[in-house]
This record gives structure tokens, C-alpha cells and sequence, in this order.
């Protein structure tokens, strides 16, 4: 018994399968095919981590806050 193992993920880039270390989970890698950067994840890409959803509400949030600044601005 080894006590390394790989995981297949899809490249969400070239939509080809990529064996990743376990020891990248949670990190980014390259594609060997596409040289596309993806992040390690054994979860599929529906069940994102909670966490990574509100970084994107809040992102969305900021542009929004922009946009009425902008919209807001005297001239
Ligand atoms: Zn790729």
C-alpha cells in the first residue's frame, strides 16, 4: 500500500481528466494538457465550499457599488 493517492479532475478548460495528487487539494495546479490553471478539488464543481459562494456575492456587491457610484456622481 502506497500512501499517496491521486484524484481525476476534470480541466475546466480543456475538459480533459487531470490525476491530481491529493496533496494539491486546495491548491492551484496547471493542466499537463492546456497549461490552464484550475483549483484541486475533489468536490464536484456544484458543491463549491460555502465560503468561496460568499466571496463571489460580495464580489458582485462591489461591482454593484461601483456602478452606482459611478451613476451617483456629480458632475
Ligand atoms: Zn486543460
Amino acid at each position: 500500500m502506497s500512501d499517496t493517492a491521486d484524484f481525476v479532475q476534470e480541466c475546466p478548460t480543456c475538459g480533459r481528466r487531470l490525476h491530481i495528487r491529493v496533496e494539491y487539494l486546495g491548491r492551484v495546479v496547471c493542466c499537463n494538457h492546456c497549461k490552464g490553471k484550475l483549483l484541486a478539488s475533489d468536490q464536484p464543481q456544484e458543491a463549491m465550499p460555502s465560503d468561496s459562494g460568499i466571496g463571489l456575492i460580495m464580489r458582485a456587491e462591489e461591482l454593484l457599488e461601483l456602478a452606482e457610484q459611478r451613476k451617483a456622481r456629480p458632475r
